[in-house]
């Protein structure tokens, strides 16, 4: 029962849980949609598994863990910017006003809610395995709205939709009882995910080959470690080897939580 509005039908996708706050109506491409924020939703806390990740957001997967796992960047966006385009020359090509051009509109519509729930479907997937395996979750603090200013990496960036991904695991982790943590960025890449040497190397260079340690690592793969190391050690874990020296450490940055 919705006011100055009467009862209305609704099709419900799964059961309500915790008490009802607030109603929200949305209109999009296929037709009305409720949504309930609901207090008191009780949490599922998952059992320990002892087990804990970094994760590198990247453009050539759209993540990659400290153990080696590429989750590969669905371009749905890229792959769809055809149809996309299409519809977007057919609504320009339509009269005003006219009958093809509502209909026009509305196809348009269609498409972008599709890419967007293929997108919110995978990051859902993407999420819930990371917290499904792992107690605590390390990632960059990416600013991603900086990044996107950035025109080059611009378009891949918010293809994967990272800031979207990591909201999204954020609000999991805290219902699972598991932990996400940001760490400082700069350099994930170019530092040694084993002795901490900063190895420089252009953004086509796909392997990390430290000359320090002789550490031959992925990239991505090196990042990731490196994000769980500095994380690992910003949270005081006990075990790390202080493998940095004092000098760079002061360098650092506070850590970002
Ligand atoms: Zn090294």
């Amino acid at each position: 029962m919705l006011s100055k509005i009467g009862r209305v039908k609704v099709i419900w996708s799964r059961p309500l849980a915790g008490t009802p706050k607030t109603v929200t109506l949305r209109h999009e491409a296929d037709g009305w949609y409720v949504s309930f924020a609901c207090a008191n939703v009780p949490c599922v806390h998952l059992a320990p598994t002892g087990q804990e990740v970094g994760i590198d957001m990247g453009l050539q997967s759209f993540l990659t863990t400290s153990e080696g796992e590429h989750i590969e960047n669905p371009r749905w966006f890229r792959a769809s910017e055809k149809r996309v385009r299409w519809h977007n020359k057919q609504v320009s090509r339509r009269k005003p006003g006219s009958k093809r051009r509502k209909k026009a509109v509305k196809d348009l519509a269609t498409v972008h809610q599709t890419v967007a729930r293929q997108r919110l479907d995978y990051q859902h997937k993407a999420a819930n395995k990371l917290i499904a395996n792992n107690d605590v979750i390390y990632h960059e603090d990416l600013q991603v709205r900086n990044m996107v200013k950035n025109h080059h990496l611009a378009k891949s960036i918010s293809d994967a939709g990272w800031g979207q991904f990591l909201t999204m695991l954020h609000h999991k982790a805290a219902s699972a009882g598991r932990e996400v943590y940001a760490v400082p960025a700069q350099y994930t890449s170019q530092d040694c995910s084993r002795c901490g040497t900063r190895v420089p190397k252009s953004l086509s260079v796909r392997t990390h080959v430290c000359p320090e340690c002789g550490l031959v690592m992925d990239r991505d793969e090196n990042s990731g470690c490196e994000i769980k190391r500095r994380g690992q050690r910003l949270r005081g874990v006990p075990g790390m080897p202080g493998a940095e020296s004092p000098a760079r450490e002061q360098n650092r940055e506070s850590p970002a939580f």
